[in-house]
């Protein structure tokens, strides 16, 4: 991976909240590279050198995933990835490894990359995915853990899913009073979806 062509860069943010990038690569050297490019690019970066504890790791809005992990075959990391989150991930593969994109594009992968690849691409690629993911991210109301998603009154506190009463999803959402304001879901009011 080269760094040419790529300089220091403002915060990346989605509304007021930093966007977080977590490299999985038991490569120490690829790793320390991407977090560096990463870090220098804006993004809130995390790694972790195994399938295990990527699938411990809080939620991330973008995964950079290399397929070739000690512990646990990346594409089942893939699918484990997707069945929890709706972060985006980008699979890293050797040249050659088709079948291996194949499957992991097939359990929920955004996209890939194959190595060795350049820093410039690879923000390219996180940008794309990034707006692809949640293009209309301005219509996300967040107030600490709590999420609402105005498009699609999803809401979601501390990145899970939750069903509301229907007062309370009024209560939450009142667009003909002004800026739009959340409130705290008590637990009595958010069950799990
Ligand atoms: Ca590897």
């Amino acid at each position: 991976m080269t760094v040419a062509g790529v300089s220091a860069d403002r915060p990346q943010h989605r509304g007021d909240c930093p966007v977080s990038v977590l490299v999985v690569e038991d490569d120490v050297a690829i790793t320390t590279q991407l977090v560096r490019g990463l870090n220098l690019a804006g993004y809130e970066t995390s790694s972790v050198a195994t399938g295990g504890d990527a699938l411990s790791w809080p939620a991330s809005d973008v995964v950079l995933l290399d397929l070739g992990l000690p512990d646990i075959d990346g594409v089942e990391v893939c699918r484990q990835l997707r069945a929890r989150s709706d972060g985006a991930i980008i699979v890293i593969t050797a040249r050659g490894e088709e079948t291996d994109r194949v499957l992991a594009l097939d359990q929920g992968a955004d996209d890939y990359i194959i190595k060795p690849f350049g820093l410039a691409e690879l923000l390219a690629r996180i940008r794309a995915v990034l707006r692809r993911s949640r293009p209309q991210d301005t219509e996300l109301l967040r107030h600490g853990d709590l999420v609402v998603d105005l498009r699609t009154g999803k809401v979601t506190v501390a990145g899970r899913e939750v069903s509301l009463t229907p007062s309370l999803g009024r209560t939450l959402v009142r667009p003909d009073e002004g800026p739009r304001r959340a409130r705290r879901v008590t637990a009595q009011e958010a069950r799990p979806a």
